[in-house]
């Protein structure tokens, strides 16, 4: 679903690669965690996948990058829309509605999708998210978790078949961190989305991975391999 060949990214001006050598496959379905210290160059990676890299931060890209077999450096972040949601470090930059319900119905409003659509996939992620309660409620009145929710609601409606998340509980407590990667495993087991979710902190979220790609430092080619193999490192 997501492949890497030999993918170099150098941003200009800079000296050394943000990123070096990445080689991936990630299969449909599974989820994958992008781990290491700050500025090691996993915002660069899945930046890569949704095609902000190179499209909106600037940077050189070497090598391919594809994703349901689309070539992210050929395709604008728009064309890709209907397969990568992705979701940003900072939920508040997200949301452009005030509601739940109206960010919810937002993304598939700017994709054209049937009124009727709309309506049943709003609520269809509002069950699968727990946020029916909440769905009238201004998306300011919300706690860290539920906001973080909403913001991957708001990919969701328009049934991305690949999630691309940046650090999504590095902001939550850890209660609500479990209920974001509660979800997460919700959909790679219930709808088959493919996940790649980056993360500075690997005890907490390596129990839902399938694979793991470490990046060391920055500009050295990552290692990749199952959990087990990870936490062995
Ligand atoms: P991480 O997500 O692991 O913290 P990043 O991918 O954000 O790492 O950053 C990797 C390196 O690339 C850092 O040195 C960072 O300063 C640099 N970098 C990130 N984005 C840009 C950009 N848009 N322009 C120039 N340099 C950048
Ligand atoms: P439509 O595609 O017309 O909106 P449905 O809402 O019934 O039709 O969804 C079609 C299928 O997609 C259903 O089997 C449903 O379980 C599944 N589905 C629901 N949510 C998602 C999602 N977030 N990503 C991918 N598939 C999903």
């Amino acid at each position: 679903m997501i492949r890497f060949d030999d993918v170099t990214v150098t941003y200009e001006g800079a000296a050394e690669p943000a990123l070096s050598g990445v080689g991936l496959d990630i299969p449909e379905g599974e989820l994958c965690l992008v781990v290491g210290p700050s500025g090691v160059g996993k915002s660069t990676l899945l930046g890569a996948v949704s095609g902000l890299v190179p499209h909106f931060t600037g940077g050189l890209l070497h090598g391919r990058v594809t994703v349901a077999g689309r070539d992210t450096r050929t395709h604008r972040p728009r064309e890709l829309a209907d397969v990568v949601g992705t979701v940003g470090q900072d939920p508040l930059s997200h949301f452009v509605t005030d509601t739940v319900e109206d960010e919810l119905a937002y993304g598939m409003e700017s994709l054209g999708v049937a009124p009727d659509t709309m309506r049943r996939r709003v609520e269809e992620t509002l069950d699968l998210l727990g946020l029916a309660e909440l769905r009238d409620r201004p998306i300011a009145s919300l706690s860290g978790g539920q906001q973080q929710r909403v913001a991957i609601g708001s990919v969701l409606t328009v049934h991305p078949r690949v999630l691309v998340l940046d650090e999504p509980t590095s902001a939550l407590d850890p209660g609500a961190a479990e209920e974001v990667l509660a979800v997460l495993q919700r959909l790679v087991h219930d709808l088959g989305t493919t996940v790649l979710m980056a993360e500075h902190r690997l005890e907490r979220v390596v129990q839902y991975a399938d694979q793991v790609v470490l990046l060391p430092a920055p500009g050295v080619p990552p290692v990749v391999g199952t959990p087990a193999e990870m936490m062995a490192v």
